[in-house]
């Protein structure tokens, strides 16, 4: 057989992806990911480099700039010609996965056009700036027209008209606390959906959990856990969580069945010093909390499990699934591979290929995992003996699918657990 050194270099990378899934020790200890630098699996408390919150004034251009604001980040930012700047980017801790956080508003006694250089620190380009003029309403994605990144010099450039009034320019559209606080407010409107506080972050902010319920105490009822933005600027799967669970909560005659046979334990903003402070990844700790779920010892990760541990002892309840919402390059799940115990019926991949044909455009991919790294998929899966996912949302799919990806593969998930449910049993 005769092969081209093209086809070659496919084989190679093929083998570099099967045997590059994840490292461990010889012992068998996780040590991280293909895309996870060394070091970052440590979950002891580390210290991190705060940014410094400050307004920048530039007083011969008349421009202003800020990060003061939740979710801001902006490390250092000066100028480099009459209405041209540099913002730096830096990340909370060294070495840490690639997700380049800016968060900043700018504007100008009058309006001036310039030129904003971004300069990435321990990381390269991720994410394309979004821009918001509405106080951070609607966002628009930065044309080709407006924002090109340089690869040899890691420098993205911003071409930009500003005007009196402040124009926000992020990594991913801004969704703060405030946002969550918001949504569960609306979300608990409903009478079988309340909010409790399970615990409390390092810089004391609650933790929360949406506990979704209609069986009315019923015998021998499932339970779904969800999960949700414990990497900060993973907006995706964050807004795609809430869809999600809007769908569950929703007024359809299959949400209100899925309601009679299944209770929600939900968990979708585990990471709120780490969205508010503008992190890359971590806590304020400085610590991946998908890298703690076999330690526990960070305040975000510990209160979510002793509230779920509560789930063993109720003896007619049962976790069926888990689901633990992020946001990676595309749109892709990752399930358990199946030769596990408890995956032999498949549901995740089934549940996969139900959307992918319906839904063809968002060439939804499948990878699966063994479950033995600290994730919270795979703690569920161990702890509860039950299937789970990691669903991945692509960082830059277009807006507008977000809300039909999270209502119909929520209505699936729906169909498909209830067609099941005895099964489990
Ligand atoms: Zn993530």
């Amino acid at each position: 057989m005769i092969v081209s050194n093209k086809e070659l270099l496919f084989l190679f990378f093929i083998l570099l992806l099967l045997f590059s899934a994840c490292r461990s020790t010889e012992s068998g200890l996780f040590e991280g990911y293909d895309y996870d630098p060394e070091g970052v699996t440590e979950t002891h408390d580390r210290k991190i480099t705060h940014q410094h919150k400050r307004t920048v004034v530039f007083l011969s251009d008349g421009i202003w700039i800020s990060n003061e604001f939740e979710g801001a980040r902006v490390s250092d930012v000066y100028k480099i010609e009459p209405f041209r700047y540099r913002i730096e980017i830096t990340p909370e801790i060294t070495p840490i996965n690639n997700s380049p956080w800016y968060a900043f508003k700018i504007w100008g006694d009058h309006p001036a056009d310039v030129e904003i250089e971004l300069f990435y620190e321990a990381g390269r380009q991720r994410y394309i700036p979004k821009i918001s003029r509405d106080n951070r309403v609607t966002w628009s994605v930065a044309s080709e027209n407006e924002y090109v990144h340089d690869r040899s010099s890691n420098i993205g450039r911003l071409n930009l008209s500003v005007t009196e009034e402040k124009t926000y320019i992020a990594a991913q559209e801004l969704f703060t606390s405030e946002h969550f606080d918001n949504w569960l407010f609306q979300i608990t409107k409903n009478p079988f959906a309340e909010s409790q506080t399970i615990g409390y972050s390092h810089e004391n902010r609650e933790l929360k959990k949406l506990l979704i319920s209609e069986t009315d105490g019923a015998s021998e009822r499932g339970v779904i856990i969800i999960y949700g933005r414990q990497h900060p600027p993973e907006i995706p799967g964050y807004k795609l969580s809430l869809f999600f669970l809007e769908t569950l909560a929703g007024n359809s005659d299959l949400a209100k069945e899925f309601r009679h046979y299944f209770d929600i334990w939900a968990f979708p903003f585990i990471n709120p010093d780490g969205v508010d402070n503008g992190h890359w990844r971590s806590n304020a700790a400085g610590v991946d909390l998908n890298r703690d779920w076999n330690y526990f010892r960070q305040p975000e990760t510990a209160a979510i499990r002793n509230r779920l541990m509560d789930l063993l002892e109720i003896q007619d309840r049962k976790v069926f699934y888990g689901i633990d919402f992020h946001s990676t390059g595309r749109n892709i799940f990752y399930p358990i591979r199946s030769s596990n115990p408890a995956i032999k019926d498949r549901f995740t991949y089934r549940w996969a290929e139900k959307i992918r044909t319906e839904i063809p455009e968002l060439s939804l991919g499948i990878q699966s995992f063994d479950p033995e790294s600290p994730i919270a998929k795979n703690w569920t899966y161990k702890t509860f003996n039950a299937d789970a996912v990691t669903f991945e949302v692509w960082d830059e799919i277009p807006r507008n699918q977000l809300e039909l990806f999270g209502v119909r593969s929520a209505e699936i998930f729906m169909e498909m657990m209830l067609n099941e449910y005895h099964s489990f049993f």
